[in-house]
């Protein structure tokens, strides 16, 4: 026997195996587009639109990204162009560009969707291994805690700053091993970043949100359109509230 392999027990105290780790994704899972704050960077630059004009917009525009997410991943221009113009704002690519190179440091993904975060602060009182696992620009712990919503994660889990994106199976493993638990479950919005690359990492997945539908032939995947549903989700999967 290799002596160099060390005892099971060893191994507790980088975490308790027993408790399971929960994950969120960030945006649109814990933080949505805030209209508001890009009313105020646009302001910023000379463009003075309401926030009623830019709820009006988006609809279309979140159905512009459904249409072209399959193709091109993340369509962040492209959203936020058919949302500028359907707010009334003329030619709005430079403001678009200016917005996008502002994204690392003045994320407008920031405004917290209270029931997921209210899931998450009950999650982590019960006891779980809570953390977030993002594809973003590597200031999301930041972010969290700027928006006071940081209180429940144990780990942030962030692309960019570890060089690794989901779906990658490294970068679950990652945030797996700095939540110190045992068998995990993420939830996200995202099917080929959040759901498939949960599942390609062996974890079970809830696939939360807008475009959140249908049955999956999966008995690992729940489909959860609200939060309500990441509940029954999690308690399918053997998560308990109280
Ligand atoms: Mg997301």
């Amino acid at each position: 026997m290799d002596s160099s392999i060390p005892p099971v027990s060893s191994r507790a105290v980088q975490g308790d195996i027993s408790v399971p780790v929960i994950t969120f994704d960030a945006g649109q899972t814990l933080v949505e587009l805030d209209l508001d704050f890009l009313r105020r960077r646009l302001a910023e630059r000379g463009t003075d639109v309401s926030v009623e004009a830019l709820a009006a917009s988006a609809p279309a525009a979140w159905a512009r990204y459904d249409e072209l997410v399959a193709a091109k991943g993340h369509p962040w221009h492209e959203l936020m162009q058919a949302l500028l113009t359907g707010a009334g704002i003329a030619a709005p690519a430079p403001l678009v560009a200016w917005l996008w190179s502002e994204q690392p440091r003045a994320n407008l993904w920031r405004r917290p969707i209270p029931e997921m975060v209210t899931l998450a602060r009950e999650l982590a009182a019960r006891g779980y291994a809570v953390g977030v696992l993002s594809n973003s620009e590597g200031r999301i712990a930041e972010l969290l805690a700027e928006v006071g919503i940081a209180d429940p994660f144990r780990a942030v889990v962030d692309s960019g700053r570890l060089g690794i994106e989901k779906p990658d199976p490294r970068i679950f493993a990652h945030a797996r091993a700095a939540l110190g638990g045992g068998e995990a479950i993420h939830i996200g919005d995202s099917w080929p970043a959040d759901v498939a690359g949960a599942r390609g990492a062996g974890w079970r997945a809830i696939w939360y949100g807008r475009t959140a539908r249908g049955d999956v032939d999966d008995p690992g995947v729940a489909v959860a359109p609200d939060a309500a549903g990441v509940r029954a989700g999690l308690a399918r999967f053997g998560i308990s509230f109280g």
